[in-house]
């Protein structure tokens, strides 16, 4: 496994590569939600790349970057073990050298959510993916559903700008107890971690809601709501019942909807969301 700190050394790498090659690109701290992308990138792929940077243009100043977890050397050790051809862990300045001007905007679909409570963050998404597209130049790259509206915002850049890389989303990974994994669950202490398990479970019992033939949003928004709040510890960002697609808000239920919510559990902000299937 080669690992490329330069692009100029990726790039000369990369030229021994000519079949399908799929991108995973992460901020690193890997878990098994990472390794499930790799997984399906190697059944799929010739070759598999990952990227390993923690993107300073998608945090926000008051954000997490500078306690955002590490761990290079158990992420690398973990990739090889998983048949990863070669690695690219750019530093901060040379993805952004001085001068650096440019920014992404995909417009209406990275608005809402994430993108209203994160001023700047799919813009630093945008950027960043385009950047790593360019240096890599993958034939696939694997993105999780976890993060439903940066894969709505990534398919949209991708589709508006003629990008020549097919995305790929792969199903989000969840701790036995229904947690979805995250980098960021290392941040909370085990009372924490306890309550945290109440996001999936306001996502099952709106779930349960549907397939009991429920088709009101608005009424689906509540019992998440009504869920979380048997948390009183926990603070509601947002619930969401949103067209896939778009990110807009539904006021009727569709076949792919994205039920998603963003939930503070003591300084944590965690994400977690479900794919209506009716
Ligand atoms: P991150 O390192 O948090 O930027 O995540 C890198 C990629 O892994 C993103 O495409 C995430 O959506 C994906 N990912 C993170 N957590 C999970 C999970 N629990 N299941 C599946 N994919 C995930």
């Amino acid at each position: 496994m080669q690992v490329y700190s330069s692009i100029a050394a990726l790039r000369a790498g990369r030229r021994s590569f000519t079949e399908k090659l799929g991108l995973v690109p992460t901020m690193g701290f890997l878990h098994e939600g990472h390794l499930s992308l790799v997984r399906r990138a190697r059944a799929e792929c010739h070759t598999v790349a990952v990227s390993i940077f923690v993107n300073p243009t998608q945090f926000a100043a008051d954000e997490d970057l500078d306690r955002y977890p590490r761990a290079l050397e158990r992420d690398l050790d973990l990739l090889q073990k998983e048949g990863v051809a070669f690695v690219f862990t750019p530093t901060p300045q040379e993805m952004y050298p001085p001068g650096f001007a440019t920014s992404i905007d995909v417009g209406p679909v990275a608005q809402p959510l994430e993108g209203a409570l994160r001023p700047g963050h799919f813009a630093g998404v945008a950027t960043v993916v385009t950047k790593l597209f360019n240096i890599v130049q993958p034939t696939h790259a694997y993105f999780g559903q976890k993060d439903a509206q940066q894969c709505a915002v990534i398919r949209h850049m991708v589709r508006d700008l003629d990008i020549p890389v097919q995305i790929v989303i792969g199903d989000i990974v969840r701790s036995a107890d229904g947690l979805a994994l995250s980098s960021r669950n290392a941040y909370l202490n085990e009372t924490e971690r306890s309550r945290a398990v109440m996001l999936s479970t306001a996502l099952s019992a709106a779930s349960t809601k549907i397939a009991a033939g429920e088709r009101d949003p608005a009424r689906l928004r509540a019992i998440i709501r009504d869920t979380l709040a048997r948390e009183p510890a926990l603070v509601v960002d947002y619930v969401s019942i949103a067209d896939p697609l778009t990110m807009q808000e539904l006021d009727h239920l569709i076949d792919g909807a994205v039920v998603s919510l963003a939930v503070r559990v003591g300084t944590t902000r965690l994400l977690d969301n479900c794919v209506i299937q009716f």
